[in-house]
């Protein structure tokens, strides 16, 4: 029997868990990829490719010169553009999408969040708030905190390029516990946290430090996903994927 080809789009543990799975299915070949942002990224076990597609266009021709069957968007849930292509590109080939997204994040009580529509929203919300601030949200998106009233320490993965004098870079990959939490917000004497509603757990232990210390919290709302399959958990993505390329 000839191999049923699927594509995870990851970048996510969610992602990095189900190319195990997958893997461990006979009859598939599993491909998964990621955008190379990261300069050392935690690999997929497996077959994996990295770099952009090119948009939808690139994608639709990657997708039909690997006979790609089905694709798993793994993505992190602000991975908007990425998923509004996969959705564009399968949609136009006829292919099966799911949309393998973690919950997000809830409220509970003691927690003092301010939700917002954008990262946009949020630095325009902060003075407000508070002037020492925790931002989680990327190095990516420092350029649009550019505010010389406010203190920050940005947390990433990587360097961001350049930042301002009132930026503190703090380099870390999770995950994290709430004792580290816990000693950093009251270390820094943090006032006001900002961070994505990512949900899961690698980085939830801030949100339970922030509740202890009642910290604010800015937190920004998820973009809207696709119109397509879309699950919760590593194990129903599975169930999917062999329902879907028929191997059982
Ligand atoms: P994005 O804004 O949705 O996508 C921008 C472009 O990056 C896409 O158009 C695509 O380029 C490329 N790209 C994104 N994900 C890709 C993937 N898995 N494989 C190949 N190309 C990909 O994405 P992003 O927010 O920059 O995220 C980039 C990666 O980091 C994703 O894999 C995501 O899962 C991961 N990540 C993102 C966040 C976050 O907060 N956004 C947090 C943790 C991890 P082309 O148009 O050229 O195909």
């Amino acid at each position: 029997m000839v191999a049923r080809v699927v594509l995870v789009l990851g970048g996510t543990g969610e992602a990095r868990r189900l190319a195990v799975a997958l893997g461990e299915v006979d009859g598939l070949r599993v491909v998964s990829s990621l955008a190379g942002r990261v300069r050392e990224p935690l690999l997929p076990v497996g077959e994996v490719r990295v770099g952009g597609f090119g948009g939808v266009r690139g994608l639709v021709d990657w997708l039909r010169e690997r006979a790609v069957d089905l694709v798993v968007d793994a993505t992190h849930p602000f991975a908007a553009i990425m998923t509004g292509n996969a959705a564009a590109a399968t949609a136009e080939l006829g292919l099966p999408l799911l949309v393998l997204r973690r919950p997000g994040w809830t409220e509970q009580v003691g927690d003092r969040w301010h939700w917002v529509s954008s990262i946009g929203e949020a630095a325009a919300l902060l003075p407000s708030v508070g002037r020492r601030v925790l931002l989680t949200t990327g190095r990516r998106d420092l350029p649009a905190f550019a505010n010389p009233e406010l203190w920050f320490l940005s947390r990433s993965v990587d360097p961001p390029e350049n930042h301002p004098d009132n930026v503190e870079i703090l380099l870390d990959r999770g995950p994290y516990t709430v004792d580290g939490e816990l000693e950093l917000l009251r270390r820094q004497r943090i006032e006001v946290l900002v961070t994505k509603d990512s949900g899961g757990e690698q980085t939830a232990a801030k949100l339970t430090a922030a509740r202890r210390l009642g910290v604010p919290v800015v937190i920004v709302r998820r973009p809207p996903v696709p119109a397509a399959d879309t699950v919760a958990t590593v194990a129903a993505a599975v169930e999917w994927v062999r329902r879907g390329s028929g191997v059982g």
